[in-house]
């Protein structure tokens, strides 16, 4: 029986880039049954919102979505749809695996990395404090009360939660993957040295879920600006990366950097039960409907899909049959090419159809 699934096209170049890679997961012979959901700017003038409560439904409801960029409407209330979504399903775990391809340019050969980034908390939990507001100069006045230590009064406050079973969720998250995936060690990462009470609590939940572990999965701790200069030297040194999610958010973009940059960056997020796929790259705008970006990263976000559900053997052979047309440079989109003007350069949808040729 076909699975059903929720596909959020999206906007931009969401759905160029979801009709790629939704035509690639039929192809591999995994039936899906497609439920299509709207999300996005382009949805606001039918809905009043950006992300209609029948698209949240239909995810809950299937467990299940690949989703296409969507761009965050400025003056909407939103701060981001993304965001937005991942705390309604309550999506806790960011997954980005990244690794190079032959074909793709970058600086190294074989990084082969993954980076797991909590989702809900932190300095993203979007508990902010305008600068001059009333609320503002109260809890200034508060947390000096409190500390014993000064604040500039033109201050705008951030907040930084920081929880124990934030932490030990993910962390669970990421040691669990590793064993799943045969992977060797989880590093996690944080500024424990100067923020004790959030970053030193991160370390200290971490430890007590890696001594499950302990004989199956390597467990090391790194600060977060150290490991930026080591990923950058030497990125072989790592597995399995495990971050509060503002370093995660930043070293995520690192590590896509370290293997050729967003057109082939991949990623998910995870919940208790339900998984959202989707490209870590934008909606970016200014080449939506011109058939033209790479499809690469929306088409890998499917092979992480595949794997979740289980089709391990489509989920691999759809890998493959990606890295074999990056690795033949023929059948590939503008940025993929050694020139960016290369006039053999294939549409979006040319590229799906040689992967396509390749399964
Ligand atoms: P972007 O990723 O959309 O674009 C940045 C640049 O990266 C583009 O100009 C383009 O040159 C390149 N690029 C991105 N995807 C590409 C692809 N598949 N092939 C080739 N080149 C590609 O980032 P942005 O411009 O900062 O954001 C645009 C909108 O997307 C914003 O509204 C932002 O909020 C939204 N956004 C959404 C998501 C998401 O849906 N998860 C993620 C990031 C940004």
């Amino acid at each position: 029986m076909a699975r059903k699934i929720t596909l959020i096209p999206g906007d931009g170049i969401g759905p160029e880039v979801s009709t790629a890679a939704r035509r690639c997961v039929d192809a591999t012979g995994v039936k899906i049954d497609w439920e299509i959901a709207e999300a996005g700017a382009d949805v606001i003038a039918k809905y009043g919102t950006p992300l209609p409560e029948a698209t949240l439904e239909s995810i809950r409801r299937n467990k299940v979505a690949l989703k296409g960029p969507l761009t965050t409407p400025i003056g909407t209330g939103f701060r981001s749809v993304n965001v937005a979504i991942r705390k309604e399903l309550d999506l806790y775990a960011c997954l980005r695996p990244c690794k190079t391809y032959q074909g793709v340019r970058s600086r190294f050969e074989s990084v082969d990395l993954v980076v797991v980034r909590e989702n809900t908390e932190d300095l993203y939990a979007g508990i902010e404090f305008e600068e001059g507001k009333p609320e503002t100069r109260k809890l200034i006045g508060e947390i000096e009360a409190l500390s014993k230590k000064k604040i500039n009064p033109d201050s705008g406050i951030s907040i930084k939660p920081i929880s124990i079973s934030g932490t030990k969720r993910i962390i669970k998250y990421a040691f669990d993957y590793a064993v799943k995936h045969k992977r060797k060690k989880v590093t996690a990462v944080s500024k424990a040295n100067i923020m004790k009470f959030t970053d030193g609590l991160f370390y200290a939940a971490a430890r007590e879920v890696a001594r499950e572990y302990e004989g199956r999965i390597e467990y090391e701790e790194r600060l977060i600006d150290a490991i930026c200069m080591q990923l950058v030297q030497n990125p072989g040194g790592f597995d399995v990366l495990a971050l509060p999610n503002l370093y995660g958010d930043i070293l995520s973009d690192l590590c896509a950097g370290l293997v050729g940059g967003l057109g082939v960056a991949p990623g998910a997020n995870f919940g208790k039960e339900i998984a959202v796929f989707e490209a870590i790259h934008g909606s970016a705008p200014k080449y939506t409907g011109q058939n033209k970006v790479n499809p690469t990263a929306m088409i890998l976000s499917a092979v992480l899909m595949l794997d979740h559900l289980g089709e391990k053997e489509a989920s691999a052979k759809l890998e493959k049959a990606v890295a074999k047309v990056i690795a033949e440079k023929k059948s590939v989109t503008y940025d993929l090419k050694a020139d960016r003007n290369d006039p053999t350069a294939v549409s979006t949808s040319q590229m799906a159809d040689a992967v396509i040729a390749a399964l």
